[in-house]
């Protein structure tokens, strides 16, 4: 069997892996020049440069995957966090509480993860062709195809979309759900000096009307941090950083800029925009083409989620090929899959309001945070409704 693989970013990187594991011939197509040298931004993923949260279930899934992943992050001087104890989470109002939760993250940056799975998906890929692909669907009871922009039509018995947020399938979504999401983002990468504690990181949510500026600051590898704003709005403005950080109710937040030097320029990111394409709805979906990662669904970035919601399609990916399962079954798994962190970033003024609630809980006792902790590092998805009916009776 041979598979094409479009994008060569989060999802494609990892869907190459799996594949190749299973025995298939995968050629990865990339449009963007990879340069490994570069440690700012990843070419081709420009949200590359803001900050980038792997949740716990997508690192367990990714240590798992690689077997020297690990050994990769400790090289780097990646720290590693406990959610609970060592995370300082402020949704503007309240404090999230302080103690041991058991569920852990390490914190790099999103290009040298890129470079990790970027080496290991060129290495074991059966070809790499740096060309830019699109997809032609015929019609009813025809393949989908792969045009390259070079080199002309690929013949390939599957087909994995991969391509992120450039990715074009609207013709075959048969309801696509979009939300304008106004935050924007401006990050920059500091260096940090020895005496800072390498083992906390902290995050203010924007909270309108109390604060209309998040932030979030964590150390990451090789002795850097990163530092990003979050605004409410698709104009990030043009006050400095400083300003908006001196603004910070958490203390550790509005003082970090002035303690630490810095190595990037700042990257700004704005339009955000919350898109799901539904494509399980469509019944006469192509039976050789697969689409998953940001391409399937792109979230709001509040709750760090695409990474791992892109993980959990790779491996429901393998699962489908394993059992001999249909497209068609795969896209539906992943469209429920998708709902519950599609639920937490929501922009419906229900679901604001309700996460509102549920946050208010969650931060004032132990054991809703850690409900919530399980709901957002997809290990009880569950959970969600646990933590929603306790929010409604307790508030
Ligand atoms: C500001 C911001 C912050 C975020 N923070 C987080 C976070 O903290 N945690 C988290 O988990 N997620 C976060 N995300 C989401 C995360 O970036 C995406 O979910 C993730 O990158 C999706 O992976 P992907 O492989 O689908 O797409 P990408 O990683 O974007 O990769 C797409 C690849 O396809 C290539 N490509 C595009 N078009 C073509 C073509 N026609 N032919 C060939 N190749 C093509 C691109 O060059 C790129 O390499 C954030 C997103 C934004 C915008």
């Amino acid at each position: 069997m041979k598979a094409t693989v479009l994008g060569a970013g989060f999802a494609g990187c990892l869907v190459t892996y799996l594949l190749k594991q299973m025995g298939i011939q995968v050629s990865l197509v990339e449009r963007a020049p990879r340069d490994d040298q570069r440690t700012h931004m990843t070419p081709g993923i420009p949200q590359s440069a803001h900050v980038h949260v792997l949740l716990s279930k997508g690192l367990h899934r990714l240590q798992h995957t690689y077997a020297d992943f690990k050994t990769f992050l400790d090289q780097h001087h990646v720290p590693e966090f406990d959610w609970g104890a060592e995370t300082h989470w402020y949704s503007g109002v309240y404090k999230a509480p302080s103690y041991p939760s058991g569920i852990r993250t390490r914190c790099f940056s999103r290009p040298l993860l890129d470079r990790f799975m970027w080496q290991q998906a060129r290495a074991c890929a059966t070809e790499y062709l740096h060309d830019e692909g699109t997809i032609h669907w015929p019609g009813t009871g025809q393949p989908a195809q792969v045009h390259l922009k070079t080199r002309g039509t690929l013949k390939t018995d599957i087909v994995v979309d991969c391509r992120g947020r450039n990715s074009q399938l609207p013709s075959l979504s048969i309801r696509t759900e979009k939300q304008r999401t106004s935050v924007n983002y401006r990050t920059r990468v500091l260096i940090r000096e020895t005496d800072t504690p390498a083992t906390t990181q902290f995050y203010q949510q924007p909270a309108p009307p109390h604060h209309p500026y998040g932030a979030l600051y964590g150390p990451i590898e090789d002795g850097k941090s990163i530092l990003t704003t979050i605004g409410i709005g698709n104009n990030p403005g043009k006050q400095p950083l400083t300003t908006l950080l001196s603004r910070m109710e958490a203390a550790e937040i509005s003082q970090v800029q002035r303690i630490l030097p810095t190595s990037s320029a700042t990257h700004k990111f704005c339009h955000a925009q919350n898109v799901w394409f539904h494509f399980g709805r469509n019944r006469r979906w192509p039976s050789n083409l697969f689409v998953l990662g940001d391409a399937a669904c792109r979230f709001n970035p509040a709750y760090g989620q695409g990474m791992t919601v892109a993980s959990e399609g790779a491996f429901l990916l393998q699962q489908c090929l394993r059992e001999g399962r249909s497209t068609r079954w795969f896209q539906r798994q992943l469209d429920r899959c998708i709902y519950i962190p599609w639920q937490l970033s929501s922009e419906s003024r229900l679901i604001h309001w309700l996460r509102g609630r549920m946050l208010a809980t969650a931060f004032r006792q132990p054991q809703p945070y850690q409900d919530f902790l399980r709901v957002l590092h997809f290990f009880d998805p569950q959970a969600l409704r646990r933590l929603v009916g306790q929010s409604l009776l307790l508030f």
